[in-house]
């Protein structure tokens, strides 16, 4: 009886997304004889805090209501085998390196969250998918780090190993090595032989090709012999072709020959769904409030967003806290500021200095060119963002007499921002690098 009605009260009382996310999922077990306590069973952890700590005091009103008596409440565990330390920490790792030789089971389509960011090379890559070596060879997915490409990769040969394709999965870093120790062990047509009689070649990162120019020969020939053959290949990279320095004039054609697409940065709405996906499937239940809060505070990798969740999980199941935001608050400033120890000015003139072709030397003087004055500004921009220098520091480091130089930089910098699409777009992308050390 009393079940019936709590629940049903509960129902009455609560929004429709509570009583549906977490209410319904309860299952009543007892009440003791005395009233003094009643006992819920809940499928998972998560699932057991969340609802402790914020609907216990809703459930004793209810009971009083009814019974004239407020019981303790208790919410035990149901189903779930309760996973250990070590299962905990080693999905933690596989999860974080998913780039190794073996394809991560968990990059697949469903698990990919589409929005305009990425709807272009999604739809390209399961339209590619469908019809191997046929539609567009090679596909080209590009863009910033950690926004999905390797996951798009890797969903593209997960689903061709269910179909009993032949699939290889590297990086370009893998590829290269391989080709050397095979040079070395005189095994090349050992090597020859698994490149070119694959289904389905899948390479990740093929930027770092730049001037390796032997690994580069053996690609192209191993590139004309899979297309010849109308065997699909499906690279990425952080740039387009064109942009790749040092890549040969030929592969550069060729690898443009299929479709080119890229991935974005996502937008908020983009973001919200990828944390709530992410966090039903490792069984993290998280408030609205939450999602909203982590949606709007971090705003560049989906790599990053992941981390987070894998703190709050490690948080909530290892030390027992319930998921509230001011966990969330209190794991957001720990990673930003473990994030901003990371990064040190250098990192910043590296990544400054690679992607927009300017001298170290030339971002650290007084130069006053309008290439030079830019990339500089970009450094002093992304310096007060992303650590924790003061503006005296990086004056002092780039050789400026002092701070108010600094300061009106980053002004400018964020008048660009507002009126100037590219220069927002470039920051970002270098934000995305130096976050991710993607250097
Ligand atoms: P990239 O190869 O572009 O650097 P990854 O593919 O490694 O990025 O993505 C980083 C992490 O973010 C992966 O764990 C991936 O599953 C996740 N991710 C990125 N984009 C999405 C998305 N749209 N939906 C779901 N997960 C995503
Ligand atoms: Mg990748």
């Amino acid at each position: 009886m009393l079940k019936i009605d709590i629940i049903e009260e509960l129902e009455k009382e609560l929004s429709n997304s509570d009583y549906n996310n977490y209410i319904k999922k309860l299952t009543y077990k007892k009440a003791s004889s005395s009233s003094e306590l009643i006992v819920f069973e809940a499928p998972n952890k998560f699932l057991a805090n969340y609802i402790k700590t914020k609907f216990t005091s809703t459930i004793q009103n209810i009971c009083f209501n009814l019974i004239g008596s407020k019981p303790s409440v208790e919410i035990k565990l149901v189903g779930e085998k309760r996973r250990s330390k070590k299962d905990i920490l080693s999905e933690q790792i596989s999860s974080s390196i998913p780039e190794n030789t073996m394809l991560n089971q968990s990059y697949t389509f469903d698990l990919f969250v589409v929005g305009s960011s990425n709807q272009m090379a999604f739809n390209a890559s399961k339209a590619v998918s469908d019809k191997l070596g046929i539609l567009y060879n090679p596909l080209f997915i590009y863009g910033g780090t950690g926004l999905g490409k390797t996951h798009l990769l890797q969903a593209i040969g997960n689903k061709a190993i269910e179909e009993n394709k032949i699939v290889i999965y590297v990086t370009i870093e893998q590829f290269m090595n391989d080709f050397t120790f095979s040079i070395k062990t005189n095994k090349m047509e050992n090597f020859r032989s698994k490149y070119r009689k694959c289904d389905l070649l899948l390479i990740d990162d093929v930027q770092f090709l730049s001037g390796k120019e032997e690994t580069q020969k053996e690609l192209f020939h191993t590139f004309n012999e899979l297309h010849t053959s109308n065997k699909q290949i499906i690279l990425t990279s952080d740039k387009l072709p064109s942009q790749i320095a040092g890549l040969e004039e030929r592969l550069k054609s060729r690898f443009e020959w299929g479709l080119t697409t890229d991935v974005q940065i996502p937008g908020l709405e983009t973001k919200i769904a990828i944390i709530e996906k992410k966090s039903e499937l490792n069984g993290i239940l998280l408030s609205k409030e939450i999602i909203n809060y982590i949606a709007t505070t971090l705003d560049n990798s989906v790599r990053e967003i992941e981390g987070l969740l894998i703190k709050i999980n490690a948080s909530a199941d290892l030390m027992g806290q319930s998921i509230d935001l001011h966990l969330v608050q209190n794991l957001l400033k720990d990673q930003i500021k473990e994030k901003k120890d990371n990064i040190k000015l250098p990192n910043i003139i590296e990544v400054v200095s690679n992607q927009l072709n300017i001298k170290p030397s030339d971002l650290k003087s007084s130069k006053r060119t309008a290439n030079v004055v830019n990339g500089r500004r970009i450094v002093i921009y992304l310096a007060r963002e992303l650590t924790l220098n003061s503006m005296p520091d990086i004056a002092k480091f780039l050789g400026m007499k002092d701070h108010s130089s600094v300061s009106k930089n980053i002004s400018k910098a964020n008048e660009l921002i507002e009126k100037d699409e590219n220069f927002r777009l470039n920051l970002e992308n270098l934000k995305n690098k130096i976050i991710n050390k993607d250097y």
